[in-house]
């Protein structure tokens, strides 16, 4: 069995004490339910539902401790990588990967293993070739944009996380750091250096005592590693690097876009002033649509009465302007239920009076009430990807019984607002279909 089915699993058993304890009422349905998800987690273990929800290593460590310690790894994914992944899945720690786009492509299996461990994926350009990346910003932008299209192919994710190759100093000018933000990703440089990449072959006894400097006063330790080209050295350091910050009381987090950006200053150079800068109708063409459809850099909230569901930014995408979410997903935090039917090749849910049946081939949602016969089919926008049914949201909401909801950008994220009347709760009903 492989270790994502283990944690579907997992997380199927939660889903099931959680519903029977909020749903007093509904024992007898329950208890068929209960049977019917572990029908199905054992039927699933190739993981049909939810391959992109986060591991418990990135979604939570206790938050005793004030001191943060983030391990990235740059450059890769490479040779040394999945020993990397390895000893960090053994010290139950989590890490952000700052990958190049050339890379993804060479070894797309990594990329998916990083993801599935509960790693977060940052962009590290395409090629790290400076000469193109800093010859001018829309050399450097077309790399982010080259590389996040790749990795969106293979997870479905578009990270908002960038680090620059070498970092900021003396390549980042103003426009580099106003634009990329304005596009909606926020830049991570470092705060305390490995070291391992400053000549061949670093011992690892140096690269240590280099990752353990934290500087005075720093209670967010940005710790940069490399796990691309030869770093086998980075390998054999890297258990004493994490026994080190385990000892000293930090928790280890992965980075997000959200978070308060670890940047160094803009070195006056007059290098940069050779640099043509974008046109304002470039900007307006590339960047200020990114910008716009760059929102799954924020939490998507869905307040349903006054039910709140809430997603991480990693836990739902935007295609198309569309807001999607994973079925499976989606339907536990409604605490809905869903079952998947191979032979059709359907996935049906259940929540309150509503029955919708998706079809990822047909693209369709059928909906009817419990107790009718005959349900409505709609085309809904959706997609099926590494074993995930992707759906709209609002299509979805309104085939669950919402008769109005909103779509709202704010500052702190998307928020769909379903309006009242809802559709009743009518409990007879569930044994019937059962
Ligand atoms: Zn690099």
């Amino acid at each position: 069995m492989t270790q994502g089915s283990h944690e579907m699993m997992q997380r199927n058993g939660q889903l099931i004490e959680q519903q029977t304890s909020n749903h007093s009422c509904g024992r007898v349905r329950m208890r068929k339910y209960l049977s019917l998800w572990f029908t199905l987690a054992a039927l699933l273990l190739a993981g049909v539902f939810g391959a992109n929800v986060p591991s418990a290593a990135a979604a939570g460590k206790s938050k005793t401790s004030d001191k943060v310690v983030y391990l990235s790894f740059d450059d890769g994914p490479g040779k040394h990588t999945s020993e990397v992944l390895d000893i960090l899945r053994d010290e139950d720690v989590p890490a952000t990967f700052y990958v190049l786009g050339e890379q993804a492509e060479r070894m797309p299996g990594m990329i998916k293993r990083i993801a599935s461990e509960g790693h977060v994926i940052g962009n590290h350009t395409y090629n790290h070739e400076y000469k193109e990346l800093y010859r001018n910003f829309q050399t450097f932008w077309q790399q982010i944009k080259r590389t996040e299209d790749i990795i969106n192919n293979i997870l479905g994710i578009r990270p908002a996380l960038v680090r620059a190759p070498g970092g900021t100093y003396g390549h980042f000018d103003h426009t580099y750091f106003d634009l990329l933000k304005k596009g909606g990703y926020a830049v991570m440089d470092w705060n305390v250096d490995s070291g391992d990449s400053k000549r061949r072959n670093v011992p690892a006894s140096d690269i240590v005592a280099h990752a353990t400097d934290v500087p005075a006063g720093v209670s967010s330790a940005v710790v940069l590693m490399h796990d691309g080209g030869a770093h086998a050295e980075t390998v054999k350091a890297l258990p004493d690097i994490i026994r080190y910050y385990k000892q000293q009381g930090y928790r280890f987090e992965v980075m997000q876009a959200s978070d308060k950006p670890v940047q160094f200053q803009v070195k006056p150079a007059v290098k940069y002033k050779y640099r043509q800068s974008p046109s304002a109708s470039w900007i307006a063409k590339h960047v200020n649509t990114n910008a716009e459809q760059w929102i799954v850099a924020k939490p998507l909230k869905i307040q349903l009465g006054n039910m709140t569901v809430e997603l991480k930014p990693d836990e739902y995408r935007i295609k198309d302007q569309t807001i999607l979410v994973p079925l499976r997903g989606y339907m536990n935090k409604l605490e809905g239920s869903i079952s998947w039917d191979q032979t059709s090749g359907t996935a049906t849910t259940w929540w309150k009076d509503r029955i919708v049946q998706v079809n990822p081939a047909m693209g369709t949602l059928t909906s009817k009430r419990l107790h009718d016969q005959d349900g409505q089919t709609v085309q809904a926008v959706m997609e099926s990807r590494d074993g995930t049914i992707w759906v709209s949201a609002g299509d979805l909401i309104e085939q669950l019984g919402a008769k109005k909801y909103t779509v709202q950008s704010k500052g702190s994220g998307w928020v769909i607002t379903v309006e009242p009347p809802w559709t009743s709760m009518e409990h007879r009903h569930f044994y019937s279909i059962i």
